[in-house]
């Protein structure tokens, strides 16, 4: 007993009995059979069967044909055409609304079994991938993600509606090389590597972030992308390629202020003392390797104490904010100028050597000078240009002990030593 419901659209009473005989015998159910194809639309409507067995030369005005097709627009039924008509343009005008069968009467009823079976048995695989693909498009949905699936000897990378979305890259179908053209320039090279790192079979799967060019406001955003190999042919080269991607960059945003949060002081905006030690480290090796110059300016506000004691501490605040502002007008990109302590800071200069420093040093002095802001103050300054093989506490300690010969001898002055 199969327990399924066959309706049979025939005008021919003497068939349709004939029909519903076998198929009863079967074990399926079946309704009384339907003439026309209108009155077909309505039975549906009332109670939906599994499967419709359709005639093409009906009763009334719609034959099987447009019946079928009203019937797969609005239903996900299969049907099977079981008609005396066979000549070829029947048969492609039958193929349009996708039937799962197309029988020629008079059909034997072993055949009609047969058909029905395997057009059932068919019909639940369709309907558990459509329902599968549901669930994958809803999960990539529900998930953020985009899908792409490269054909690699074609070159083809065919991507799913929110990958396009994410990207704007048009069209959804694009090559590799394509695709490449909207990479952040400095980025290329790294998914590259990550690329062939994985068809080399160095890395079990392609992962990879990157910036992409976004399509509406012409700025980038940032993408995950992890994909591996699925396929390989015969000589072992990839055939196909799979992955995801998504968007990471309120991630990266995050990230990049959590490093920013981490190396600044809040205060002035100027990097930390962390940073600045990283920097000298860095800077220092650099130096060592390229045999530039490198100089380091050390400066302690003269008798700020003063300015805290006489006008309060926010005041005090205000004026360190309002030095750091200055001093970074002054400054090239490349220097890095870090607070150091309270009223303490440092500009680390790098293909910097003593004469330019001192001459920085002076317009940040003169600066300080002429500054509209009030309450007027001095500084004490330091330089020292970097000596080869001084360590990083060397070098400070120069520098400071500079400072300090500049407090003991009145302050407000630029000591340096060649
Ligand atoms: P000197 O010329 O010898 O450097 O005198 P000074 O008063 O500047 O030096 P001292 O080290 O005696 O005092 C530094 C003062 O800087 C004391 C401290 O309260 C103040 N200070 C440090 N950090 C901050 C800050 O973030 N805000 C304010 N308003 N004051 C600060
Ligand atoms: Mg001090
Ligand atoms: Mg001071």
């Amino acid at each position: 007993m199969t327990g399924k419901t066959i309706l049979i659209v025939e005008d021919d009473g003497i068939i349709a009995t004939r029909l519903q005989g076998i198929l009863s015998r079967s074990g399926y159910i079946t309704p009384a059979p339907i003439a026309s194809g209108e009155k077909a639309m309505a039975a549906i409507t009332t109670a939906l069967p599994d499967l419709v067995l359709m005639d093409i030369q009906l009763a009334g005005e719609m034959n099987g044909l447009i019946a079928a097709k009203e019937i797969r627009a609005h239903f996900d039924l299969p049907i099977i055409y079981l008609t005396a008509y066979s000549q070829p343009a029947q048969v492609q005008q039958a193929k349009v609304t996708s039937p799962y069968g197309y029988l020629v009467k008079p059909v034997a009823e072993r055949e009609l079994l047969a058909t029905l079976e395997i057009a059932l048995h068919r019909h639940g695989l369709d309907r558990a991938l459509k329902e599968s693909k549901e669930q994958l498009a809803l999960a990539l949905w529900g998930a953020n993600l985009g899908m792409w699936d490269w054909d690699v000897p074609a070159n083809l990378i065919t991507c799913n509606g929110s990958w396009a979305e994410l990207t704007g890259c048009q069209p959804a179908r694009l090559t590799y090389h394509d695709w490449e053209q909207h990479i952040h320039p400095r980025d290329v090279s790294a998914v590259r590597d990550a690329l062939q790192a994985h068809l080399d079979r160095r890395t079990s799967f392609w992962e990879s972030e990157y910036r992409l060019r976004h399509k509406d406001d012409e700025g980038w955003i940032w993408l995950l992308l992890r994909g591996k190999v699925t396929q390989h042919d015969e000589r072992g080269q990839p055939r196909r390629a799979c992955g995801i991607l998504m968007n990471i960059s309120e991630r990266k945003a995050m990230e990049e202020n959590l490093r920013r949060l981490a190396i600044t002081d809040p205060l002035t905006g100027a990097f930390n003392r962390r940073y600045l030690l990283q920097m000298m480290e860095t800077e220092i090796s650099r130096t060592q390797r390229h045999a530039r110059p490198l100089s380091l300016i050390m400066f302690d506000i003269d008798h700020f104490k003063q300015i805290n004691d006489h006008f309060g501490h926010d005041r005090g605040d205000a004026v360190l904010k309002n030095i750091a502002a200055l001093v970074r007008e002054r400054l090239r990109h490349t220097d890095i100028f870090a607070r150091w302590g309270g009223e303490e800071f440092m500009i680390l200069a790098p293909e910097t050597a003593l004469p330019q420093a001192l001459a920085l040093t002076e317009t940040i002095r003169a600066g300080l000078r002429h500054s509209p802001v009030a309450p007027p103050v001095t500084a004490s300054f330091g330089v020292a240009e970097y000596r080869a093989d001084d360590t990083v506490d060397q070098w400070l300690k120069r520098v400071d002990d500079l400072v300090y010969q500049v407090k003991r001898d009145g302050r407000d002055h630029i000591s340096y030593r060649p």
